[in-house]
């Protein structure tokens, strides 16, 4: 399998596109082709447990790769996560499906493909006779960076760098990365917002002087974030397996429809949905929830991508992003995989602020996608009744994905017409990320202490404490730099020396 760049230029192996992380001509990964899962397969994963699925799924783009090494790599992976599967289905009383993805050692969905990038980075580097060190640079509006961190602590020849907005994150996510342990890890903070890290991050990677700088201090430059396709693979996987637990579990039958409902921010879970269904799993429509920061669902309605507009902080920081990376890639697939015109969407993009999709575009768009935003009193009103009804805390991220799918799912009620599939909402983080807003959606309390919100969400919940969020109490806090964006570059030289 090879992978071809958004914008032309390039053409790669697997071991390469995961070492690279972008292209040289700034576009994204994707595979040549979307590798089909026959029906055969699907059948045969279904008395598999998630490594061999996951491990089936990965080694149809990642050929290059030894599938038996890989299968290991996923097992080791996966049994860091609390609990017999990474990744359980668990089912409501309303017929509801929830994914619960936040079992990881950072708990958030981030970690089911960042405790498997370190391997793909790894043995690639070996497959290409790369002897230089690695560094790897996350922009981070909170997940991504611990996740980063934790699953990159002390990898051999490998060094991470995290940014993320000072007062963009939680409390408990600052506190997460602040405390974070090894030896190759720095963190900074950036004043500004998510976006500020991001542009800061992206210009590191495409300005020839920068790249040049790290390079004669003998590294290689890599990213961690959704853009790298070693980040994207492992998150194909668990759509699959979901799938295959409902079969299993006898909520459907194979060859069945469903849909699920994404939380949204850089587009990269979401897009490794739009990747199953690509590769043959019969999903219907992808449910794309956004917060306030609803640039997705206005992209949705008109066609036109606009950036230009307010940027809000909400209780959902790591959906609070106006230019979501990944779109490229499906505005790509729209174009009928026409380089020249995503290439000139991104210029468009960075130069004005916005671009649009042509009709027949946004026709398709609509027909795999569905796109809808909660505000912060509905997501916190979410919350509160699906606590009271079903006994079950959700997340704020979480929170926005049902409130989006409840609606869609009124909506399709009312329309005698409409087909009504079973409806799996990707639960992205713990409750316990993010303990005062779940708190305050909870029981209208706020508290300024994070662990004390932990322990009276326990009380109410009686759900588990997990142990890394326990563990964050007591460590010194090892990282407190601040800088503003300008002066991001000047603190990876700082780093390598
Ligand atoms: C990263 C993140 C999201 C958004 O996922 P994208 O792949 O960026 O769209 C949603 N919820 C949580 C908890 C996250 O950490």
């Amino acid at each position: 399998m090879f992978f071809i760049s958004t914008r032309g230029g390039e053409r790669v192996t697997g071991a390469e596109a995961v070492v690279k992380g972008i292209a040289a001509d700034g576009g994204l990964f994707v595979p040549e082709t979307f590798p089909a899962v026959s029906a055969e397969e699907l059948d045969a994963m279904l008395g598999m447990d998630y490594p061999e699925r996951a491990a089936l799924v990965l080694s149809k783009y990642f050929d290059d790769y030894e599938k038996s090494a890989l299968t290991e790599a996923l097992r080791a992976a996966y049994e860091k996560f609390e609990g017999d599967d990474p990744a359980p289905l668990v089912r409501m009383d309303n017929g509801m499906y929830l994914l619960e993805l936040y079992h990881g050692p950072t708990c958030a969905f981030k970690d089911m493909a960042l405790t498997v990038l370190p391997y793909l980075m790894r043995t690639g580097c070996d497959m290409l006779g790369v002897d230089r060190r690695i560094l790897i640079l996350v922009a981070t509006s909170g997940d991504t960076g611990k996740a980063a961190l934790e699953g990159f602590r002390d990898a051999e020849g490998v060094d991470v760098m995290v940014f993320y907005p000072d007062e963009g994150v939680s409390k408990m996510q600052k506190l997460q990365m602040g405390t974070q342990d090894g030896e190759n890890v720095n963190v900074v903070a950036v004043r500004g917002n998510f976006d500020d890290c991001q542009a800061g991050v992206k210009k590191i990677f495409t300005s020839e002087a920068c790249r040049k700088a790290i390079e004669e201090k003998g590294y290689l430059l890599s990213s961690a974030n959704s853009i790298n396709f070693g980040r994207l693979a492992p998150q194909i996987c668990y759509y699959f397996s979901a799938y295959c637990d409902l079969v299993s579990s006898n909520q459907i039958k194979m060859g069945e429809t469903v849909d699920f409902a994404v939380p949204t921010g850089n587009f990269g879970n979401i897009l490794a949905g739009y990747y199953a269904k690509r590769m043959g799993l019969p999903v219907g429509t992808l449910l794309c929830a956004s917060n306030k920061n609803n640039v997705l669902t206005e992209f949705w309605r008109t066609g036109t991508y606009e950036t230009r507009r307010p940027f809000y902080r909400t209780m959902s920081p790591s959906m609070d992003i106006l230019v979501s990376s990944n779109l490229e890639r499906l505005i790509f697939e729209l174009s009928g995989r026409d380089a020249a015109r995503t290439q000139e969407r991104m210029r468009a993009l960075a130069e004005t602020g916005r671009y649009s999709i042509a009709t027949d575009e946004l026709k398709k768009l609509k027909a795999d996608f569905y796109a809808g935003c909660s505000s912060e009193d509905d997501t916190v009103e979410c919350i509160y009744e699906f606590f009271e009804e079903y006994g079950y805390p959700m997340d704020t991220h979480t929170g926005v994905a049902m409130n989006v799918a409840q609606r869609y799912l009124e909506k399709l009620n009312d329309d005698p017409m409409s087909e009504i599939h079973p409806l799996v909402v990707l639960s992205t983080a713990s409750p316990y990320k993010f303990p005062q807003d779940v708190l305050y959606a909870l029981t209208g309390n706020d508290v300024k202490d994070s662990f004390k919100g932990v322990k009276r969400i326990h009380l109410l919940t009686a759900m588990k404490v997990p142990e890394p969020i326990k563990a964050v109490r007591y460590k010194p806090i090892r990282f407190k730099t601040v800088v503003s964006a300008d002066k991001m570059f000047d603190e990876v030289l700082k780093f390598l020396q």
